[in-house]
């Protein structure tokens, strides 16, 4: 078997063959540079397993194989450091594609709409509670005032009948006086005796 770091790739993810696959541990054992690279996959494997929501094994194999096409980089992939660069740039890749996939915030015209809605909701439900409320603060000074005033015609109508009836009182005190004196002095006989029947 030739140094190949796809297959490596594959091994790693579980995508080769059986026998393919004892074919690449037979090569790993001998060969120093790809027992390197299978390290570095599987170290990089594992960083990236250890980040939540990432289908590591798939992503690592898109990005990987879209990093590994053919192009400019063919030449560098041959040379010395080509290895250790290219699993690299896998664990760069995979870290991109796993921050370009992280699941998107919640919309922010979805906030402000709901924001919107809310507000308009507390608008209506005070505009409509707000005529009731007036309403029935106006009922309830009403019938407060309603009480009070009825409260304040009974006292007065009270202090009237207290003060007409003192007024009498003190109208047949001097009545009652007046009588005394006008006995006194049409029967001198009887004031003496301070028992003048009244009629
Ligand atoms: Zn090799």
């Amino acid at each position: 078997m030739n140094c190949s770091p796809d297959v490596l790739k594959d091994y790693l993810l579980g995508e080769l063959p059986g026998p393919d696959c004892l074919t690449v541990e037979a090569h790993v054992r001998v060969c120093l540079t790809c027992s390197e690279e299978l390290e570095r996959l599987r170290t990089a494997q594992a960083v990236l397993a250890s980040s939540p929501d990432v289908e590591m094994p798939r992503r690592i194999s898109f990005v990987s194989d879209r990093v590994f096409e053919p192009g400019w980089w063919q030449r560098l992939w041959n040379s010395a450091p080509r290895l250790g660069f290219a699993s690299a740039m896998v664990l760069a890749a995979a870290i991109l594609v796993h921050g370009l996939t992280r699941p998107a915030p919640a919309v922010p015209e979805a906030t402000a709409y709901s924001q919107e809605a809310v507000e308009a909701r507390i608008e209506a439900e005070v505009s409509r509670r707000i005529p009731a409320a007036v309403a029935q603060a106006v009922a309830e000074h009403d019938a407060r005032l309603r009480t009070e005033m009825a409260r304040l015609v009974a006292a007065s109508e009270s202090k009237l009948n207290f003060e007409r009836r003192a007024d009498l009182v003190t109208f047949e005190q001097a009545f009652t006086l007046l009588k005394k004196q006008v006995d006194m002095l049409q029967y001198p006989r009887l004031a003496s005796s301070e028992m003048v029947p009244s009629r």
